[in-house]
This record gives C-alpha cells, sequence and structure tokens, in this order.
C-alpha cells in the first residue's frame, strides 16, 4: 500500500507499523505523503528532472559490507548523483521498498539512513510504497528542477574534459571487500557514503560547462558515453588522473560507483574558484576532438602514449 495512503493513526498490522515507523523516524522530512498523490510545484522558467535507480541486494550490494543506513543513504546518493550531473536542485524523492522478513527487523536502520540522505542532500521524501519480497530492493524516484540543463550530448570540439574529487576510492574499497580484507577508512568511505555533486553541478552549469555525465562506470567508460552522444572524440589522458591515496591510474580509471562529476567546458573555466567554493579538486583529464576519421569515441593516452581503454569496473558481475 502507498506511503501516502496512510497516516500514523492507522490501525495495527506488520505493514502499517513499518510504514509508521519510517514517518515517526523521517519527522519532517516527509512532506506531503497524506494524500494519493504528491503535489509539488515548479517554479517558473524551471523544467522538471527526473530519474529513478534501483539498488537490489546482491547485485548492487552486499549485505555484509555495509550497514543498513549505508545501503539506504547509498540508495538516495546513487539516485541523487544523476540529478547532480544534469545541473539540477533536487526537489524531492519517492521511495519504493521491497523487504524481505529479516529485513522487516532493520527498518529503523534503513528509515535513518534515508533520513540522513534527506535532510543531507536536501530531497524531502514525498512518497513511497512498501512491498514485501525475496531479497531487499529500493527504488529511488528523484525529482529535481533545473533552469539550465546539463546533458551528455553538448561536448564540442576544443572543450578540456575535466573531473571532480578524486578517484579510485571505491574500486579499491571493493577489491579489499572482496578478498576478506578491510579497505581503508579513506577508500571505504568513498564506497559507503558517496556524496552526490549536486552543488558543484549547478557550478558547472552556470559557468560554462558543456555537458556531463556522473562517475558510475568508471571515468573511461562514462566519457565514451559522453563522446558517442556528443558525436566527439574525446582523449582521456590517464596520467593526469586525480587520484586517492593508494590508486594508481589503471585503477583511477576504472572505479565505479565515484558519482563524481565528468564534464566538458572550454580550458578556460576557472577551476580554482570551483576548488575555492567547494574544497573539491576540479581537474583538467582531456579534451574533445571532432569525431574524425576514427568516428565518436574516447582514446586514452598515457603520457605520449595511446593505451588500451581501461574497462569498467563491474562490481557484482564476477
Ligand atoms: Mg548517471
Amino acid at each position: 500500500m502507498p506511503i501516502k495512503d496512510l497516516n500514523l493513526e492507522l490501525g495495527p498490522g506488520a505493514e502499517f507499523d513499518t510504514i509508521r515507523t519510517m514517518l515517526l523516524r523521517w519527522g519532517a522530512l516527509a512532506h506531503g505523503v497524506g494524500d494519493d498523490a504528491a503535489l509539488l510545484d515548479v517554479p517558473a522558467g524551471s523544467r522538471l528532472a527526473v530519474s529513478t535507480d534501483t539498488s537490489v541486494e546482491n547485485v548492487h550490494f552486499r549485505r555484509e559490507w555495509l550497514s543498513a543506513e549505508e545501503i539506504a543513504y547509498r540508495s538516495v546518493a546513487a539516485a541523487l548523483s544523476d540529478l547532480a550531473a544534469m545541473g539540477a536542485t533536487p526537489l524531492g524523492m519517492v521511495i519504493a521498498l521491497t523487504l524481505t522478513e529479516q529485513w522487516r527487523a532493520q527498518i529503523v536502520q534503513l528509515a535513518d539512513g534515508f533520513a540522513v540522505a534527506s535532510r543531507d542532500l536536501g530531497a524531502p521524501i514525498v512518497g513511497g510504497d512498501l512491498s514485501e519480497g525475496s531479497e531487499l530492493s529500493i527504488g529511488v524516484t528523484v525529482l529535481g528542477t533545473v533552469e539550465r540543463a546539463l546533458t551528455r550530448s553538448g561536448a564540442r570540439a576544443g572543450d578540456a574534459l575535466w573531473v571532480t574529487g578524486r578517484l579510485g576510492g571505491p574500486l579499491l574499497a571493493l577489491r579489499a571487500l572482496q578478498s576478506g580484507t578491510a579497505p581503508l577508512p579513506a577508500h571505504r568511505d568513498r564506497f559507503a557514503h558517496p556524496v552526490p555533486r549536486l552543488r558543484e553541478g549547478r557550478w558547472l552549469a552556470a559557468h560554462g560547462a558543456t555537458a556531463a555525465i556522473d562517475c558510475s562506470d568508471g571515468v573511461a567508460a562514462d566519457a565514451s558515453h559522453l563522446a558517442a552522444a556528443s558525436g566527439a572524440r574525446i582523449i582521456l589522458e590517464i596520467d593526469r588522473l586525480p587520484l586517492m591515496a593508494g590508486a594508481t591510474a589503471q585503477e583511477a580509471a576504472q572505479s565505479g560507483e565515484e558519482y563524481e562529476l565528468i564534464v566538458t567546458a572550454p580550458g578556460t573555466l576557472d577551476h580554482r574558484a570551483f576548488e575555492r567554493e567547494y574544497g573539491v579538486p576540479l581537474t583538467a583529464i582531456g579534451h574533445v576532438e571532432g569525431a574524425g576519421a576514427d568516428g565518436a569515441g574516447v582514446e586514452t593516452h598515457e603520457g605520449a602514449h595511446r593505451v588500451p581503454l581501461p574497462r569498467g569496473h563491474s562490481h557484482f558481475s564476477g
């Protein structure tokens, strides 16, 4: 039954108890859940940006690697990262939750993870749905407003290629977890508590970025999505990638679920002003050329040499 159909005075029952528990944990972070649908105002001159993302146990995460709070937080952060890549401001989110019996016992921890994400990332919970199932699944639909949208298709020959943050942490954390060792705290934090670059995305949109994508598959793989959508050739200079301590350039190029932004913008972009504003590095890592005879795509260079395209990291495929 949709959360929006219920209120705190509803009768007994495990499902209602679960929903009540979440609403009580969320308090004022849950907005407008008392009607059949949420009503949201979009300011004149803005457009609505909508994206959805599903996280499924044993596909996108493993229970033994993350706390329930982290799993819930992370599912929202991943969804909001897509709004960040569009230069959008969150308006709200809708959560579709499928719970097993065992996960129902963790509902307070899950609710608290959603609450942290909602509060810290500025996205009220405006509706949802609860179902029983054979594994935990979290579907998060995010809604945002945008005045000047960034898309993947605007990269132009002559632009520079930029990336926010430092790369490699999630890959190193996963590698440690998969081998049964403890990741370094800084690497684990990048994996368990990614921060979508929402304010940064808006700044970049306002300061001349021509295209953007969030780094979910690895910078090399995501740059190739930009290149394809823009009909351009992107030269990615592996040795210029900003590295998390302990990561090699190849690892940084492959590391997925970074939720950093990869953008194209003129080389004159004031990266120092960006870094002053957000305390996050903004690094030029290549440039854009016309598609030419080789067609649209990504070329990776290391120093003066062209090197094979690093494969994107697929976390749970093998
Ligand atoms: Mg994305």
